[in-house]
Order: structure tokens, then C-alpha cells, then sequence
């Protein structure tokens, strides 16, 4: 941490900063210039908040140097993660080696749509099944998931197809029930900053699929992952989904440099989800492939086979050639860049 004090600050003011840093342990380095003096503090930051040192008197500005967030920093943890989804038997790995695909309905509607679904996501190249059965709607009046019906449709159709299910968890009272149906515990994009509903999916035991709110930085998005982190579970993937721009071509606009600031910032795996960025399904293709490219761990893409009669995003929904098309650039694109498929190294 670096304290700037302004130009008038006295002798006395520095001196002042000096005692109170020490007084908490911190060691204080004075480096006085010709305007301004500076002071390094090396310590315990967390101590080195608790004064606020912003209040002082004569004191201009304090910067961090370190990240806010610790445990899913690559400071300390320079090794990217490799996240397993599924069970005993049947786990499939995200992460720095692979590359996953991860596919399904918006939203589960009927057990033949979602077996549909899974069918299709799986002959395209998906080894992880996605659903909602709780659904964040942005109207109270549209479909709002068959809640645990649903999540009873995904553990039938994971049982038909053999493909670990993520869903997303919408309430924190309906943690123990999502996770007791599903392999990983989605929190989407209007929930990142819910730091209770963190909590609670960080007391799960399941991996965690983790949104970028549509209008969270990358350091809010990681201080989310912190909140679950901080309760003892580090199976947490990181998912770009598009963030609120001024430009309305896009549903969202997809923050395609995310992917590597991030894979610099944090050790955890990143995918990307060009459906919910783009809104619109001849966006999906293209967008796959860059985020193949940028080094993306995976992507998550919603299939549906009646797309016209989907009772949620059915305008970003693949099927057909479209899909053919995914699962074509999902094979080819990964190995150039060193990856191999997950299904490959899925833990049966
Ligand atoms: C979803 O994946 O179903 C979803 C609602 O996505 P997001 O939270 O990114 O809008
Ligand atoms: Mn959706």
C-alpha cells in the first residue's frame, strides 16, 4: 500500500502516519520528492484499513498495490485450476488443459424438451448439460421455471445421457434442494453481487458456476468469487456472459478481453457465454469461435429443439446447421491451441 500525501502536508502529518502504521505492526518507508512525500507501507493490510488513512490530515491518496481478493488471486496461487463437475465415476474437468462445452435449454419446460435438448447439446460435442429450473426473469409475468420439478426433468435426463447437469440457484432457501439434484450450483448475472446467495452456494459442496454481473467490473466480479471462496469452496468457473454497453445491436456486448485480464488476475477457470451475450442465435457461432480463441475454458450455449415455441431466450437458442456448425469449430479449434476435449479426460 502506498500513501501519497499532498503538497502542504507538514513534517507532523507524515510523522502521524508513520506512528499509527506502526502502531498496528506495518513498517512505513518515507520517500520524500520536492512536492510531494510518499510512504510505503509493508504489512498486514487488512490492520492498515482499519485506520483510515484516507482521513488523515495532510493525506492526498492511498493506493493498493496488492489485489483485494486473496483466495482466487494468481498471486499466491499461480497454478490455473482445473474445476471437476459431476460424480464419482463420471467427472468432467474445466480448466487450463481442456476445453468444454456445455449446452442445453434456457430454461427445462417438459421432460421431452430437455431430453431433446440433451440429445442434440451431446451430439454436438457438450459433456456438461445446462437448464434453468429456476429462472431470474426480468418480468414477474413471464415463465418463471418449473422449480423442482424441473430440477427432478434434469436428473432424469442426466440419467438418460450420462451429462453432469449445472442449474442456476436463484434464492439462497433453495440451495439444499439445487444441490441436491444438480452437479454444479449456476449463480447468474442479476445475483453475482447477492453476497448472502455467495454464502450459501459456498456452503453447498458443489462447484459453482459464476456470472459476471451485466454491469460488475472484473475486480467486483472476483471480490463475488472471494464471497464464495471465503467459505471453503474453491470449485468456482468464472463465466464472461456480456456486459451493459450504450450499444443495443447486441442484447449485451461480450467482453471478450475479460477472458485473459482475468486468467492473469485469478487462477480459476474462465468460460464464455455467447448466448446471453449476443441474444441472437447467428451472433453465437462467431462469438464461439473468438472465445475459443482468446483462450476461453470452455463455452456454455443454449440449444432448444422447437426454438420458435421456447418458453424462454428461444431467439438465441442453436439447433441444425447452426449447431452443426458449433460442434464443428469446438472440435477443430481447440486442439490447434493445445486443448484437449474434456470428454477425453472425463474421469469415468
Ligand atoms: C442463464 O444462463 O440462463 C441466464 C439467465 O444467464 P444470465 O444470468 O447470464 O442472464
Ligand atoms: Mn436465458
Amino acid at each position: 500500500m502506498v500513501v501519497v500525501m499532498s503538497p502542504d502536508a507538514t513534517d507532523e502529518d507524515v510523522a502521524n502516519v508513520v506512528s499509527r502504521v506502526e502502531g498496528v505492526g506495518g513498517a512505513a518507508f518515507v520517500s520524500k520528492g520536492v512536492v510531494r512525500t510518499i510512504i510505503g507501507l509493508v504489512g498486514d493490510i487488512d490492520s492498515f484499513h482499519h485506520l483510515n488513512l484516507r482521513t488523515l490530515r495532510g493525506v492526498a491518496d492511498v493506493h493498493r498495490i496488492s489485489d483485494p481478493y486473496k483466495l482466487v488471486s494468481r498471486q499466491h496461487h499461480p497454478d490455473r485450476s482445473t474445476v471437476w463437475v459431476g460424480r464419482e465415476g463420471a467427472r468432467v474437468p474445466i480448466g487450463p488443459d481442456t476445453f468444454t462445452l456445455l449446452a442445453g435449454p434456457c430454461a427445462v419446460e417438459t421432460a421431452e424438451q430437455t431430453l431433446a435438448a440433451a440429445q442434440m447439446a451431446k451430439s454436438a460435442g457438450a459433456t456438461i448439460l445446462r437448464g434453468g429450473a429456476f429462472k431470474p426473469r426480468t418480468s414477474p409475468y413471464a415463465f418463471q421455471g418449473l422449480g423442482v420439478r424441473g430440477l427432478e426433468i434434469l436428473g432424469q435426463v442426466r440419467a438418460a445421457t450420462g451429462l453432469p447437469v449445472v442449474t442456476e440457484v436463484v434464492d439462497a432457501r433453495d440451495v439444499p434442494v439445487v444441490a441436491e439434484h444438480a452437479d454444479m450450483l449456476q449463480i447468474g448475472t442479476r445475483n453475482m453481487a447477492n453476497f448472502g446467495l455467495l454464502q450459501a452456494v459456498g456452503d453447498a459442496g458443489k462447484p459453482v458456476l459464476l456470472k459476471r454481473g451485466m454491469t460488475a467490473t472484473i475486480e467486483e466480479w472476483l471480490m463475488a468469487a472471494e464471497y464464495v471462496a471465503q467459505r471453503g469452496n474453491l470449485e468456482i468457473v468464472l463465466c464472461e456472459r456480456g456486459i451493459r454497453t450504450f450499444e443495443p445491436a447486441t442484447r449485451n456486448t461480450l467482453d471478450i478481453s475479460a477472458v485473459p485480464v482475468v486468467q492473469a488476475a485469478s487462477h480459476l477457470p474462465v468460460i464464455v457465454d455467447p448466448s446471453h451475450a449476443a441474444g441472437r442465435k447467428d451472433l453465437v457461432v462467431p462469438l464461439s469461435r473468438a472465445a475459443i480463441a482468446v483462450g476461453a475454458d470452455g463455452i456454455i450455449v443454449d440449444v432448444h429443439p422447437d426454438p420458435e415455441t421456447a418458453l424462454c431466450d428461444g431467439p438465441q437458442a442453436l439447433l441444425g446447421s447452426d449447431l452443426r456448425e458449433l460442434a464443428q469449430a469446438v472440435r477443430r479449434l481447440p486442439p490447434v491451441l493445445g486443448r484437449v476435449d474434456a470428454g477425453q479426460l472425463a474421469r469415468r
